[in-house]
């Protein structure tokens, strides 16, 4: 992007800043390669020309709502732009088709009511401010264009923890609710079905974070269904992989998920009921010191949880069972061992145990017995006999965690198909109802993707290492598609062009998830083998990629590695990716549960399928990630595509608070920088005749007498200057990278 050719003495430039990311300033004086700068925060410094942008000094003051209409399209002018639309609560700009949102952290006035929603219905793309309404709506109308040649539409939300994913979906679908809604009937509606069931996956799936107080733990693909008339028929929700370990462990001042306070704020018959008490009482949540969250009130919430269950069609006696597991999990997690008479073998440690232990099993309508024995002993199969072996205190405990959070992790997939089932009543219904010339098998849908964005910690575990191939998969997915989207404008304006080439990620995803030899793929062989330990399995790991160009040993340890990934590297820890990888349920939990007196519970276990070859049997989260991964993307691959870019300008959670440096590394992370590099491999700067020849018509006069051509006159203009390589189409003249620098160059000369 370096357009350091135009750069003279007394320019006004952009320098990088450690600090700040860009500073503005004045090249005072250049020597060779260096510019000495005066920077407008009073400091001097000298630099080298490669390292100093133009700044465009015809800006408008207020921003340009999208990029490609500013005339320097580099990272300062980027970040320049946002900020100064930030300033005045703009929050959303484009970048071509891509829409960023910057989190407000505030609810702003007016932007999302009923009087916006119909100012966007049916409005041209880019005529009203850019708004998720607007991208909303242009997925609506592509739909209806296509429906008859059963195109899809999706809507990819990305961003970092706290950017504001969950609020841009939860937005996008009341649009699309209203679009496709219906005139108020009797009973509830399939719009306001599929409105409710966020606050029922918030409940199981969200907790407090360090950053976001209302965070989600899973990723999810809202599938919404229209029917022939535009409106909606049906939906579907997946979700993706959520944290399991969160069940068993949080750090102060997290929380665990929603679920477990709101359960304990529950009215006095049920608290008495589930034998409840106060979330400190109990270890899984004791573990922080925070409990209540500032203006949330749990019991409120418990009631709304239980009305918005009503609503989506879960029936009373489901939500019973589904809150009773909830319950035995909190006791389960209070079950404390001690060593037992033998040796290495433990027992509940006292009464209080003992008192959690037979609540547990009461809840989960299993025996009490039967309980103990799952979680302090485990049977071993050898070859020559079956024996039954006694853990020891810690062994129990550990065989007691991973049974919560099996038992939760069941509880939360379930409800995405029992989602998925109440969705779906309606379009029985609809199927039954509807005249004849409905499509009862049309799979047209618009989609809604509210997944993690890239994650790199002090700390990286399995966790991360999922999330981050499943942002290299969608990063993929997005340079394909923008890279896609920008030949298809030149063609529009037939306009030539080579091939542009941009950084391709594929070597990072052969290196996750290439089968056979792929990292997934070896932590699975390492997972079925039982001698193996996390230093085998980074040995192996060393071994295998010591040539690879995207994956480093790290020098100071002996069990991290390293993968370049397309945002930057993370160093991850191996040392619990075998524990985290392993999915199946010890044979004992399995038993006991799937023998629960409870249909519901028993329904959580179901027998696990015949045997029929080995490979079969194992099944890891890994691989069981992937795979879901590769629906996914086969699913977006056959949808036209939407994207929405979410930033969190500060790591307050504070309004008004623009951190450049931060808000900087995010555009990179997702991909913003990017699509601009690849807009930048071609013609960046796109401008429309008549805009070209107001700009530069002075720099040649005589191109402009009488009645001229427009085209011809930008063409001798161009010619005029000794510009080569831009290209002149049917409506626009695309420039290359720095030319529109270099034209006003020419033209502040002349004025
Ligand atoms: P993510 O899903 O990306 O982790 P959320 O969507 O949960 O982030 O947003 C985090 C918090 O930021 C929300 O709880 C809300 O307080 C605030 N927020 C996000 N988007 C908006 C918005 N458009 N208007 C007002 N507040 C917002
Ligand atoms: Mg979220």
């Amino acid at each position: 992007m370096g357009t350091s050719v135009n750069i003279i003495e007394g320019s006004q430039v952009w320098v990088e800043d450690q600090d700040q990311a860009w500073l503005d300033g004045q090249v005072l004086k250049i020597t060779g390669q260096n510019a000495e700068i005066d920077c407008s925060n009073g400091k001097k410094v000298t630099l080298n020309l490669s390292k100093i942008y133009p700044k465009d000094m015809e800006a408008p003051a207020g921003g340009v709502d999208d990029m490609t209409k500013l005339s320097y399209l580099h990272e300062p002018g980027v970040l320049q732009n946002l900020k100064s639309r930030y300033e005045l609560n703009e929050i959303y700009t484009y970048t071509g088709n891509i829409l960023i949102a910057i989190n407000p952290f505030q609810r702003l006035p007016h932007i999302y009511d009923g009087h916006m929603m119909q100012q966007y219905k049916g409005a041209p793309f880019g005529e009203l401010s850019p708004h998720v309404f607007a991208v909303a709506d242009v997925a609506y109308r592509e739909y209806r264009a296509m429906v008859n040649e059963g195109k899809s539409n999706s809507i990819l939300v990305s961003g970092e923890s706290g950017a504001g994913k969950t609020e841009t979906t939860k937005m996008l679908m009341r649009y699309l609710a209203y679009l496709g809604g219906r005139a108020a009937t009797e009973g509830r509606t399939v719009e306001q079905q599929v409105l409710e069931s966020n606050p029922v996956l918030e409940a199981f799936g969200n907790a407090k974070t360090v950053r976001n107080n209302n965070s989600s733990r899973f990723g999810k693909f809202v599938e919404i269904q229209f029917d022939k008339h535009g409106r909606i028929s049906g939906a579907a929700i997946r979700t993706y992989l959520l944290e399991r370990s969160r069940v068993c462990q949080i750090n102060d001042p997290e929380r665990n998920y929603h679920c477990f306070y709101l359960l304990c704020a529950a009215p006095q018959e049920e608290i008495e009921k589930y034998k409840l008490d106060h979330p400190k009482t109990f270890h899984y949540l004791n573990q922080s010191k925070c409990f209540e969250l500032v203006g949330i009130s749990d019991a409120h919430d418990y009631l709304a949880t239980r009305r918005a269950m009503d609503i989506v069609g879960i029936s009373a006696k489901e939500q019973e069972a589904i809150f009773r597991v909830v319950a035995a999990i909190l006791h389960l997690g209070n079950i404390v061992f001690t060593k037992g008479k033998e040796v290495d073998s433990s027992v509940p440690k006292d009464e209080k145990a003992k008192f959690h232990l037979k609540t547990t099993a009461e809840l989960l309508m299993c025996d009490a017995v039967a309980l103990e024995d799952a979680l302090c002993k485990r049977v071993m199969i050898t070859p020559e006999e079956v024996i039954k072996r006694s853990l020891d205190p810690q062994s129990a405990a550990i065989s007691r965690d991973g049974l919560a959070k099996t038992i939760y992790s069941r509880l939360f997939d379930c409800s995405d198909i029992v989602l998925h089932l109440c969705l779906h009543q309606h379009r029985l219904v609809d199927k039954i109802n509807n005249s004849i010339g409905q499509d009862p098998t049309s799979k047209c849908l618009i989609g809604v993707l509210d997944i993690y964005g890239f994650e790199s910690f002090k700390t990286n575990s399995f966790e991360q290492f999922c999330i981050n191939f499943t942002n290299e998969k969608l990063q993929q997915h997005f340079n394909q598609h923008v890279f896609k989207m920008e030949q298809e404008e030149y063609t529009k304006e037939q306009i030539d062009w080579s091939y542009i080439e941009f950084v391709d990620n594929q070597d990072v995803l052969d290196l996750i998830e290439k089968k056979p030899g792929g990292i997934i793929a070896l932590l699975d062989e390492a997972c079925m083998f039982p001698k193996s330990t996390h230093e085998t399995f980074s040995n192996k790991l060393y071994q295998t990629f010591k040539s690879h160009k995207r994956f480093i040993k790290p020098k100071l340890s002996r069990t991290d590695f390293t993968i370049g990934h397309y945002a930057g590297e993370v160093q991850y820890q191996s040392d619990q990716f075998l524990d985290k990888n392993k999915d199946y349920v010890v044979a004992e939990h399995q038993e006991l549960l799937g023998a629960s007196k409870c249909q519901f519970v028993a329904g959580l276990f179901p027998p696990p399928p015949e045997e029929t070859s080995k490979s079969s049997k194992f099944s890891s989260i890994g691989s069981r990630f992937k795979l879901q991964l590769q629906q996914l993307m086969e699913t977006l691959n056959s949808t036209e595509p939407h994207y929405i870019r979410c930033v969190k300008p500060n790591n307050l959670l504070k309004p008004a608070i623009f951190e450049n440096v931060n808000i900087m590394q995010q555009l990179r992370c997702g991909g913003v920088l990017e699509a601009i590099r690849i807009s930048c491999a071609g013609y960046p700067t796109r401008r429309a005749f008549f805009e070209f020849i107001n700009r530069f018509g002075l720099l040649a006069p005589e191109a402009l007498e009488g009645n001229y051509d427009e085209k011809v006159a930008c063409k001798r203009i161009m010619d005029k200057k000794g510009l080569k390589g831009f290209q002149i189409g049917k409506t626009k003249v695309f420039l290359r990278a720095g030319q529109m620098a270099e034209l006003d160059a020419r033209r502040s000369e002349v004025l």
